[in-house]
């Protein structure tokens, strides 16, 4: 075996204080798809947490000392080997999550976007002169400010998006000047090994970086190592609070789950809606935060709005993950398929109905419409997470934004309108971090801040709102040397 992405089954190992660690523990990824082993991945034990921790603290003073221009340059560089990379990377992912390859590189295009974009804010953090003479007790002094690398960094990845989520964390970790400890998935090792290769092969010093496989365990070590400033964790909420109780007092950003809604007016272009809804509803098997899960169509529509929903649903192509006219490929395992029909037959046996889908072949969902889902159903109160939707009809606009609001997740909704005034009023009213007009829930740019309010968690995710997350403003106070005037009269 050997970590050469072309070899499957791939040998995946641990990034310690600069080595990679092969012998020892692994743990096989066997694929959703091919039901064959993937990547064996060295697991890591005490003794290499340990060792990562001592590593971490000399590795930050390094990092901290490279200037910023250095920085960006390895991460511009790391974005055009990403490009150069994508169909191998993408390969990556359909084998280990049965990603669909045209999903792949999508989501490598977005790893080139997001590097690059922390290149750009890499070359922009500073900080203030502060007006300090504008109170008495200030006059006769100079203050400033800027913001420092907080040091050593914990990032935590989920396997729906394990490259360009690792890239936020990572990308954006660094561009601030710190070094920073990496838990994969172990869904997804040999995919986020091969996003740090990226940044190692593009110049990134390997005191910058440390991977560490494992599990929950693992995770949790790491969380409460004290060498930690910030941690970065996207998941579910329920392993998100677990992140906070080994935490402990540390500066956490908590992206979580979600079943976000989609509202479609009767003023809305239906055709569109439907065709926009069956591509974001299903991509990557329904496995994001911001699938669309809940469709809220007004009444006058709803019957138009099923029908053209369910045919471009059933237009979709189901298939091999490599293949690269599939658009719907396996989910992570088939505990999470069995989940998603489960959910869709419950909604039924409450009285919805299916009008397509509601099976599964192995680890495939068949792209599943489940219609008029009882208020109490679990697909539409907790997060599926996988390739169903459901469809409701809905008579008063701020009726609607109370049901969407009943959630106990709020990370993105949909809109279908043109008019302003229930724009900005869905904007003021709906409990989400970003609002998508003319867009279903999924859809997210990487320069643009990403986050949820509520179970969904807090901070947001984009390289510049990172920077500040990862970074402590540090103030320089200069007494008796004035910038200002400091006299009290001419
Ligand atoms: P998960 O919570 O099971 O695991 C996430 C990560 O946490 C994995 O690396 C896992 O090994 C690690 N982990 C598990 N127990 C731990 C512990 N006690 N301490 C520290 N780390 C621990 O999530 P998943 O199944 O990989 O991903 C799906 C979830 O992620 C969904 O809920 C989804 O909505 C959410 N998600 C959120 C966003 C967002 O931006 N809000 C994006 C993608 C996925």
């Amino acid at each position: 075996m050997t970590d050469d992405p072309q070899d499957v089954p791939m040998a995946v190992g641990c990034l310690v204080a600069g080595e990679w660690l092969v012998d020892g523990q692994h743990a096989d990824r066997v694929s959703p798809w091919t039901r064959a082993v993937v990547s064996t991945a060295r697991q890591a034990g005490d003794a290499d947490v340990e060792a990562a921790r001592r590593y971490a603290r000399r590795g930050a003073k390094a990092v901290a000392r490279m200037s910023p221009a250095a920085r960006a340059g390895v991460l511009e560089r790391a974005a055009d080997t990403a490009l150069a990379r994508r169909d191998e990377l993408a390969r990556l992912l359909a084998l280990e999550l049965g990603k669909p390859v045209k999903d792949g590189r999508g989501e490598i295009d977005r790893v080139a976007d997001t590097f690059a974009v922390c290149a750009a804010e890499a070359r922009r953090i500073g900080g203030e002169v502060l007006p300090v003479a504008g109170w008495a007790r200030g006059v006769g002094n100079t203050a400033l400010t800027h913001r420092a690398p907080v040091g050593v960094t914990l990032a935590i990845t989920p396997f729906n998006a394990p490259a360009n989520l690792l890239a936020h964390k990572l990308g954006a970790s660094f561009a601030a000047g710190n070094t920073t400890m990496v838990k994969p998935p172990p869904q997804a090792p040999a995919s986020s090994v091969a996003v740090v290769r990226l940044l190692l092969d593009s110049g990134m010093p390997p005191e910058a970086v440390q991977v560490l496989h494992g599990g929950g365990p693992v995770g949790a070590a790491l969380s409460s190592a004290p060498e930690v400033g910030v941690i970065s964790f996207t998941g579910s909420p329920e392993t998100g609070a677990a992140v906070a109780r080994s935490a402990g007092a540390k500066r956490l950003v908590m992206e979580l789950g979600g079943n976000a809604a989609t509202i479609i007016c009767e003023d809305a272009d239906i055709a569109a809606a439907a065709r926009i809804c069956a591509a974001t509803g299903y991509s990557n098997s329904g496995q994001s935060c911001i699938s669309v899960q809940r469709v809220y169509v007004h009444r006058s529509r709803y019957a138009e709005f099923l029908e053209a929903f369910t045919f471009a649903v059933e237009k979709l192509t189901v298939g091999d993950p490599l293949d690269p006219a599939t658009d719907v490929g396996s989910m992570v395992d088939d505990d999470a398929a069995e989940r998603v029909v489960a959910w869709a037959q419950d909604a039924a046996a409450g009285g919805a109905s299916i009008t397509t889908g509601g099976r599964r072949d192995g680890a495939t969902v068949i792209p599943t419409v489940v219609a008029s889902a009882p208020a109490d159903a679990r697909l539409i109160r907790e997060e599926v997470f996988g390739a169903a939707v459901a469809v409701q009809s809905f008579d008063d606009f701020d009726e609607v934004l109370g049901t969407c609001n009943e959630s106990r997740y709020g990370l993105q909704a949909g809109l279908f309108t043109h008019d302003v005034r229930r724009i900005l009023t869905a904007w003021r009213e709906l409990e989400v971090g970003g609002l998508i007009v003319n867009g279903s829930s999924n859809f997210r740019l990487d320069h643009v801040p990403f986050g949820g309010v509520k179970d969904s968690g807090f901070g947001r995710e984009a390289p510049r709102w990172m920077i500040d997350d990862y970074t402590v403003v540090k103030t320089l106070l200069l007494r008796g040397m004035s910038l200002h005037g400091d006299q009290e009269e001419i």
